[in-house]
């Protein structure tokens, strides 16, 4: 059997943090595939390569010379490799880097050279092969992620070594040129790199202990998530809570491997499971975790007899896919119904309200902006009756005013609109609600 390990940025930031995930991938021989970011940050204003990169490449496209904007980049790596007393030269690699930046092969094959060359320096310190990641993941023509080409050759070329570092973050184009995952991608790697070679566990080390129930930077000192499902997991992190990619659960779950957040600061320490079903028995918790996220708008449109109009909604919608605004929610009364909106998305449509008009000849309409939404999530909820009026209770004691509601049609998840104002506060009360009383 064998364990996928993705390693964030700060979990190899220097050679100290290198020395701390080889302990790891030593202690388990079962840890056979890792998957590394780019150097993070080893202090907190220092710069992630990642960013440097991006930075050096739009100098030199900006006349600035390869060779000196990429200095101190170079100088990074070679403080890992000296302070880890290695004695690879990563030289050669620099000058093909430098050369290629003076030809302008793109940002994305510039972003991705940080996940590159820290897969070398790991490989080598952990006596492990290097597969790089734009021989065994691919893109389509139209720069989807190729699911099935990369599973296929991926797992071929894996079945070939024992134990591999393969970069995260970046695969390749049908022409070989190299196109990245968006940032935080390589929680994405790892997944594909745990469905392609069928493994166990994919462990994804961090340096926080796993899934706070709520964002730390609002609760103080909040509980962490012990067991969350994929599901509610989905829902959390496209309502904003971070540690994970929110797209990093898609090649695992029909695999049905599950996800173990650690902490490579504390590696003793559980972390977070993130597993296919529901563990049995009764939930220590009715929910799960809070995330929310600010910058909604609210366009509120009311029509006499609206519920008798066949066709009203369909309007509506047609009219949004042809303008291409996504929409969040869509809550409706007998005459109203609402659209929620991402406020950026909204503004790069100026007329809409006029287009609703002419679609729909409502009596009114009305856009309202600085809207939050919070998610309250928790496959405990469906089982627990009074989970809403905790929330309602706890909103009302702190004379926050709830614009919208909205409970998912899995009872795993409810959604309420308040106003942007009362974001970290609401979050606070229905963490206290449900953390301090339980
Ligand atoms: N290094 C990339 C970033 O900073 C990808 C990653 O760390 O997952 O976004």
């Amino acid at each position: 059997m064998a364990k996928v390990v993705k390693f964030g940025g700060s979990s190899l930031a220097d050679a100290n943090q290198f020395r701390k995930v080889a302990d790891i991938i030593r202690s388990d021989k079962e840890r056979r595939y890792v998957v590394p970011s780019a150097p993070g940050k080893r202090f907190s204003d220092d710069t992630k390569v990642t960013d440097m990169l991006y930075k050096c490449y739009d100098d030199v496209c900006g006349g600035a010379n390869a060779v000196a904007a990429f200095l101190p980049i170079a100088d990074r790596y070679n403080g890992i490799i000296s302070d880890l007393g290695l004695t690879i030269s990563l030289d050669r690699e620099y000058e093909e880097i430098t050369d290629n930046f003076t030809k302008r092969v793109g940002r994305d094959y510039a972003a991705s050279r940080g996940e590159y060359l820290n897969g070398i320096i790991l490989a080598n310190y952990l006596g492990f092969n290097f597969v790089d990641a734009a021989k065994g993941i691919f893109f389509k023509a139209n720069g989807e992620f190729d699911a099935e080409l990369t599973d296929a050759t991926l797992a071929s070329i894996l079945e070939g070594y024992d134990c591999a570092v393969i970069p995260g973050f970046y695969g390749a184009n049908p022409d070989g040129s190299i196109r990245t995952f968006s940032r935080g991608g390589s929680d994405f790697t790892g997944s594909v790199v745990a469905k392609a070679i069928g493994a166990e566990l994919y462990e994804n080390w961090t340096d926080v202990p796993g899934f706070a129930i709520a964002d730390p930077r609002i609760v103080k000192n909040p509980k962490f998530i012990d067991v969350i499902t994929y599901r509610e997991l989905r829902e959390l992190s496209y309502m904003g809570a971070t540690v994970l990619h929110q797209d990093a659960i898609f090649p695992v779950r029909n695999a049905k491997i599950p996800i173990n957040i650690k902490n490579t600061n504390d590696p003793s320490a559980k972390g977070t499971m993130i597993v296919p079903e529901a563990p049995e028995g009764k939930n220590e918790h009715i929910i799960t975790g809070i995330a929310g996220k600010k910058n909604f708008s609210a366009v509120a449109i009311e029509k006499d007899e609206m519920n008798g109009e066949i066709g009203f909604l369909r309007r509506i919608l047609t009219l949004m896919d042809v303008e291409k605004i996504n929409f969040e929610h869509i809550p409706t009364g007998i005459d109203t119904m609402t659209l929620i909106v991402d406020t950026d998305d909204l503004k790069k449509h100026p007329n809409f309200a006029e287009r609703v008009k002419e679609v729909s000849n409502p009596n009114h309409i009305e856009i309202e902006d600085h809207l939050a939404l919070i998610a309250v999530v928790g496959r405990g909820m469906k089982a627990t009756k009074g989970t809403a009026t905790r929330i309602f209770a706890a909103l009302s004691h702190a004379n926050i005013n709830i614009k919208m509601i909205d409970q998912g049609s899995s009872e795993l998840n409810i959604i309420i609109g308040i106003h942007e104002d009362d974001f970290d506060e609401a979050i606070r009360v229905i963490y206290n609600m449900f953390m301090l009383q339980e």
